[in-house]
């Protein structure tokens, strides 16, 4: 994946803090970002520790931030996320901006799940396969170059808060859907809007032809692309359904990201802002079991201290990739942009980042 884009000087480790103990890298932090403040922001995910979002000057879903940034004249912005988020800030802000990502190791699992040459090859045998058009839905959670592929065959990006609307716009422009990578919000989504499961078939690009004969493509009204999220297809029916048989005054709410029997066993499920504003709004003494990621769940259980908020999951559902942003890296990203030598840029080259606007754009539009 990253052999693709530039980075500068790629992952260079934070030397100059070796010699500090972990309360003197907070500590310098905080002055250092009050001296950059003029020419920097730190964006932070829903999904980075409490060490990390401490310093944010925003928080929010990697397409929310990606807009703040946009938003900003600063020329340095810090991406405390994982590598596609700082992609897609990095598409929507200035060539003279440059975007940050403090530990370039930090992926996503499921946007490795699909690249371009698999996504390539997989488009030509649905041509063969069908004569019948095929609308590309990506998740924003996926590389920039495949991104750039959807906007270059005519279809659009979506996040798990605008898949619904993306989707009713994608049977409008032809018969059948390519949902990829994530699986389980295409299947979510798809079935709420009232198309059955045999009407979808799955690609996996880890078999020959995905595992599909070229009559199932054509019957197909959905493709669904073999990805997931490691920590959210974690979360099981059975956790839900315990829940509900030992806890029946707790609302069950999971992510879309969830395998569909969890989805259908929990009493709701919605996009991170969904489940945020849900538990936000929720009456004072309410209860929740949240099927998230867990440092998001931590942290609104912090937040909301007159609601119970507890994670569906006894086992510890952390994202593993994003976790990489460490307090010791971030003050590195921050001592290199001090210098005005930052470390770690994130560009994405010409040829890329146009076709990939137009299918963000695309998705502003729609949504
Ligand atoms: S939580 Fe899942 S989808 Fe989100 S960054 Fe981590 S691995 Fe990727």
């Amino acid at each position: 994946m990253l052999d693709l884009f530039k980075e500068t000087n790629s992952n260079l480790p934070p030397i100059s803090s070796d010699d500090l103990n972990d309360a003197d890298v907070i500590k310098e932090i905080k002055a250092l970002k009050e001296r950059i403040l003029p020419k920097h922001l730190v964006l932070g995910h829903h999904y980075q520790s409490n060490q990390i979002i401490q310093f944010a000057d925003e928080i929010g879903d990697s397409l929310a931030l990606a807009k703040k940034a946009a938003s900003i004249s600063k020329p340095y912005i810090t991406f405390c996320g994982v590598h596609f988020m700082a992609e897609t800030a990095d598409m929507l802000t200035r060539d003279d901006q440059q975007v940050v990502l403090p530990d370039l190791n930090a992926g996503c699992s499921m946007a490795d799940m699909a690249n371009r040459e698999q996504v390539d090859k997989a488009w030509s045998f649905f041509q063969a396969s069908t004569s019948k058009k095929i609308t590309p839905i990506t998740y924003i959670n996926c590389t920039a170059s495949l991104k750039a592929f959807v906007g270059k065959n005519g279809g659009a990006i979506c996040t798990s808060s605008n898949a619904k609307k993306i989707i009713e716009w994608a049977f409008k422009q032809g018969e059948k859907l390519l949902f990829f990578p994530d699986q389980h919000l295409g299947r979510n989504t798809c079935f709420d809007m009232g198309i059955p499961l045999d009407e979808m078939v799955v690609f996996n690009p880890n078999m020959l032809n995905g595992g599909l004969t070229p009559e199932q493509i054509d019957k197909a009204k959905v493709i669904l692309w073999y990805g997931y999220c490691s920590v959210h297809q974690g979360f099981t029916a059975e956790q839900v359904n315990q829940f509900k048989a030992d806890r029946p005054d707790v609302n069950v709410i999971v992510h879309p990201e969830c395998s569909f029997e969890v989805v259908q066993a929990a009493h709701d499920a919605g996009s991170t802002s969904y489940i945020i504003d849900k538990i936000k709004d929720a009456p004072a003494g309410s209860k929740f079991a949240v099927g998230t990621e867990i440092n998001l769940v931590n942290r609104l259980a912090e937040q909301f201290t007159d609601k119970e908020i507890i994670s569906l999951s006894p086992y510890q559902c952390l994202c593993t990739t994003m976790y990489r942003v460490r307090p010791r890296w971030l003050l590195a990203s921050l001592q290199a942009i001090e210098k005005d030598k930052p470390i770690n840029v994130i560009r994405v080259p010409k040829e890329i980042r146009e076709p990939s606007l137009i299918a963000l754009e695309r998705m502003l539009s729609i949504s």
